[in-house]
């Protein structure tokens, strides 16, 4: 087995929580989530009291972490980190809430993924700040309140609809973030070049930009990439430089990615254009069902490749003329 250095990915992890903006001010793009949550945080700081509590919704890597993180920095408070996936029972989720200091403010990213029993225990903690206790088992068994101290929730999910309505009605305020736009991309690739170092011309700024997936978290991994062609190959990063590192990394010119195109490839080729089940698509491409839905379908939709309708999903003309596919007219039915 390879050896994987934890140095080397933390040092990449490093270099991404280096580049996150720490302000709203420097966060790019998305001016509504962006206004929406700037009043949210004057009002909760003119009144001195906790934020109202957060949902960011979107596809991963458009910044909902970063916005936690901002929003812990711009109203002065410290942040607890946690995922749904790590609160497995109502006692887990206990034991971090009685933990926060007055007025801290808790990020749950994957706030979908958290057990059903701890989800209810978090109704009430949002509500009136206060938690049942359950102790002991069968008749004998007795609920001991706990008053917790006030906190700002903010929950991230990669699709708000996967969130039970009682738990989305405890939010004060749901941020639905976009994909970005190349321009706003840009800004991003430029601000993360500063500060690493790489003297990039704006051709290769945009070519980075429009092969990016419309995800900032994608601008900087290409830009790292492209920065370590251009070390060992001793090159300025130029345009041609640009395509032969992204080339490198299987990302095409639209800037799809290995998996999408697998996705779309298995659509077109094995599927007939569809429409076909999300679980029989994803087993085809050898992926989890939640990630063909929440990382890969999302942006193949977005740019008109994909549509999901009652029976499944569909090719559409346009992504049967990117895979150079015949039988277009498949995609019409
Ligand atoms: P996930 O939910 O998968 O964790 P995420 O939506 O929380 O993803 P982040 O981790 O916040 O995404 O952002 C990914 C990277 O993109 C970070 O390194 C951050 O620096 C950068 N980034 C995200 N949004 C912006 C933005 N608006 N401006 C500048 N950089 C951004």
């Amino acid at each position: 087995r390879p050896e994987v250095s934890p140095d080397a990915q933390e040092s990449e992890l490093a270099i991404e929580g280096a580049l996150r903006p720490t302000s709203l001010a420097d966060f790019v793009g998305q001016p509504k989530v962006r206004s929406q949550l700037q009043l949210l945080l004057d009002a909760a700081g003119m009144q001195q009291r906790p934020a109202d509590h957060i949902l960011l919704s979107g596809p991963p890597g458009l910044g909902k972490t970063t916005l936690a993180m901002i929003v812990a920095h711009e109203s002065g408070r410290p942040l607890r980190l946690s995922s749904g996936p790590a609160i497995q029972h109502a006692g887990d989720l206990a034991a971090l809430l009685s933990s926060l200091t007055p007025g801290e403010v808790l990020f749950i990213d994957e706030v979908h993924r958290m057990a059903r029993s701890a989800e209810e225990m978090l109704y009430l903690a949002m509500e009136d700040f206060r938690i049942d206790i359950m102790v002991g088992k069968g008749a004998g068994a007795t609920s001991i309140p706990l008053d917790l101290a006030p906190f700002t929730l903010v929950g991230a999910t990669t699709r708000a609809g996967l969130l039970p309505n009682p738990l989305r009605d405890r939010f004060g305020f749901t941020g639905h973030l976009e994909y970005y736009d190349p321009a706003d991309l840009e800004r991003v690739i430029s601000r993360s070049a500063d500060m690493l170092g790489v003297a990039l011309p704006p051709v290769a700024r945009g070519e980075i930009a429009r092969r990016s997936r419309g995800t900032p978290r994608i601008a900087n991994r290409l830009l790292r990439r492209v920065r370590d062609f251009v070390l060992v190959h001793d090159r300025p990063a130029d345009l041609d430089a640009v395509s032969a590192a992204l080339e490198l990394y299987d990302v095409d010119e639209i800037g799809l990615d290995r998996l999408d195109r697998a996705v779309l490839d298995a659509l077109v080729r094995r599927f007939g254009g569809g429409p076909v089940g999300l679980s029989t698509l994803a087993v085809a491409v050898g992926e989890e069902a939640e990630t063909v839905e929440s990382v890969v379908e999302p942006y193949l939709v977005r740019i008109g490749f994909l549509g999901r309708t009652p029976r499944g999903r569909i090719a559409t003309p346009a992504a049967y003329a990117h895979l150079g596919a015949p039988h277009a007219e498949n995609a019409l039915r």
